[in-house]
């Protein structure tokens, strides 16, 4: 269709990008994007753009992702706990700062001849446009009004986005354990010198810091941040920040909110970014997502002849990659939010455990990205045998037999793998009791779950419901088993007990890296998948 006139409400990465790239597909469009802040001023410190996403907006706009790489940083990923650190290489994570992305898309939008127009709220209703971009952000007023059947989840924890003006050599997660309770980072270098802190922590934690009480005061400006909890914080995290103070930008502690809509759109109007669909922060994506509507908006309405055609188009293609980025961030959230308990595994084990909390990066992938770390982590998880004086019991002896019949861990990593055998014929020793690998069960007592939260008040019930070694079984699909290896976790964690978890034999490697991440201790490999 060739629209006349398009009006885009908000001017956060979303709005501007289709902005420009509606106007590159249509030159005679009256392309306008109306922004209620000033063209500098804007929420937040960094944002991380993944090989993925450039790879996309260089096919959509090659010019502005040029740019964009120019500002960015590009950092690879360590992981903290105590004195115990890993490292990741990411060639092409970049961080950008949010006031220097904005200000390229809105020099690029410009460029192209949008009208860019600053400093007044406006509604989607008020807007005379053949279409109208709703591109306003996880507050959208026009989706408040609108009916696209919208539902918001708020997440149990709480967190933070702060900044500091030094670059961390790497992104860094660390927990830090204080006298309330842990409060863990996700920081990350950008552009300009700074770095982002995003610090979360859970609800009691919160409280017993008082952080609920002191908040910022009512009277105060709607721009003020929580200068206690930035000044607590800071001392809290001065081994990562080496010393610096952490600068607030309208900081406050936040519950994520995560977004859904049954529609995106309504008449002439669509929903579009943060407005439509959030994901959690901690899979880093929701700029991602906010850029790659657009270009699938634009293209929707190049091709289709009507406006509810090309919304329809849009919806159809850009649904299911939501969808399944949103059921990636909601695992995700669920281990950052419970993440204090499994500090007692090594940083390689934790790493490993990271990687696959959302069942998305197999074990093998990450061993051909990170062999050093996965090497590690399968040291950790089935130790090489002690040394013949020092041996007292069976379960040495068996260990290093096994060891010895299936060839060392560093070649089978080296080589590419595959390495779910070699975890499941791993023994264990539990207990005083020796397992030969760890598919050999010995007699449980079975308990069927098709929770989808394992942390839910049913979550609690079932796993204090739990006295003695248990095998967790219920439905044999790959959500199901995701999410009975989480709840074999917290039970293994707060029971202590020994615990098997059944899967159907083709999800062997969603086993194997459960073993390796601590989530259970045997597993049973049952029927496939109807
Ligand atoms: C803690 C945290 C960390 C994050 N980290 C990352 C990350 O690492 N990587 C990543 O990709 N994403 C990250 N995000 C998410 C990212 O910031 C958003 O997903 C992204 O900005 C969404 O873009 P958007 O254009 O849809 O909305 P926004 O960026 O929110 O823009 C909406 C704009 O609309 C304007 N607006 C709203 N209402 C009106 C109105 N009535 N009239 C005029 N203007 C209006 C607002 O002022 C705003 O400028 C993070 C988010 C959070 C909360």
């Amino acid at each position: 269709m060739q629209p006349r006139r398009v009006a885009v409400l908000g001017g956060g990465p979303g709005g501007l990008y289709t902005a420009r790239l509606l106007k590159l597909a249509h030159p005679a469009c009256e392309v306008t994007v109306h922004e209620q802040g000033d063209p500098d001023t804007t929420f937040g410190f960094g944002v991380g753009l993944a090989a993925g996403t450039q790879r996309k907006l260089e096919a959509a706009d090659p010019d502005t992702l040029r740019e964009l790489v120019e500002a960015g940083l590009r950092h690879d990923m360590t992981l903290q706990v105590g004195a115990d650190r890993v490292r990741v290489r990411n060639d092409r994570l970049i961080g950008v700062a949010r006031t220097e992305l904005l200000a390229i898309l809105q020099r690029h939008a410009e460029k192209a001849g949008v009208g860019l127009e600053f400093g007044s709220r406006a509604s989607a209703t008020d807007l005379d446009a053949d279409v109208v971009v709703a591109a306003d952000g996880v507050s959208s007023a026009t989706r408040e009004q609108g009916g696209f059947g919208a539902s918001v989840d708020v997440g149990r924890g709480l967190y933070l986005w702060c900044g500091t003006e030094f670059p961390l050599a790497d992104a860094v997660f660390a927990p830090v354990a204080t006298e309330y309770g842990t409060f863990v980072t996700h920081a990350y270098p950008y552009s300009g010198g700074r770095s982002t802190f995003l610090i979360e922590t859970d609800e009691q934690t919160w409280r017993r810091a008082g952080f609920d009480a002191h908040d910022v005061a009512p009277e105060a400006s709607p721009d003020a941040s929580d200068e206690t909890s930035l000044r607590f914080l800071e001392q809290a995290f001065a081994e990562q920040l080496q010393g610096h103070p952490l600068i607030g930008n309208r900081t406050r502690w936040l519950r994520f909110r995560t977004v859904r809509c049954a529609r995106w759109s309504e008449g002439n109007t669509v929903l579009l970014g943060d407005s439509a669909h959030t994901a959690h922060f901690s899979i880093g994506s929701g700029t991602k997502l906010a850029m790659e509507d657009s270009i699938a908006l634009v293209e929707a309405l190049q091709g289709e002849s009507t406006v509810d055609a090309a919304f329809a188009r849009y919806e159809e293609v850009r649904r299911p990659a939501v969808e399944r980025l949103q059921e990636l961030a909601r695992r995700s959230q669920l281990w950052w939010e419970s993440f204090p308990s499994r500090l007692g595994l090594p940083a390689a084990r934790l790493m490993v455990a990271y990687m696959s909390r959302a069942g998305n990066v197999p074990l093998d992938r990450f061993a051909q990205s990170a062999p050093d770390v996965v090497e590690a982590a399968l040291a950790q998880y089935s130790p090489p045998p002690t040394p013949v004086s020092e041996r007292h019991s069976r379960s040495d002896l068996v260990s290093e037999s096994a060891v010895r019949s299936s060839g060392g861990v560093a070649e089978l990593v080296a080589a590419g793998g595959p390495l779910t055998d070699w975890v499941l014929g791993r023994p264990l020793a539990h207990g005083g009791r020796v397992f030969p690998d760890r598919t050999s069960l010995p007699a449980l007592d079975r308990l069927e779950s098709d929770l989808d939260d394992p942390w839910s008040a049913a979550g609690d019930r079932l796993v204090a419901s739990v006295t003695g070694d248990v095998l967790l079984t219920g439905p044999p699909t790959r959500p199901a088993l995701l999410t009975r290896l989480d709840l074999a976790e917290r039970v293994r964690l707060e029971r202590g007990v020994l615990v098997a978890v059944e899967g159907p034999a083709g999800l062997r490697d969603d086993l194997a890296a459960g073993l390796v991440s601590g989530r259970c201790d045997l597993v049973m490999l049952g029927e496939e998948e109807s």
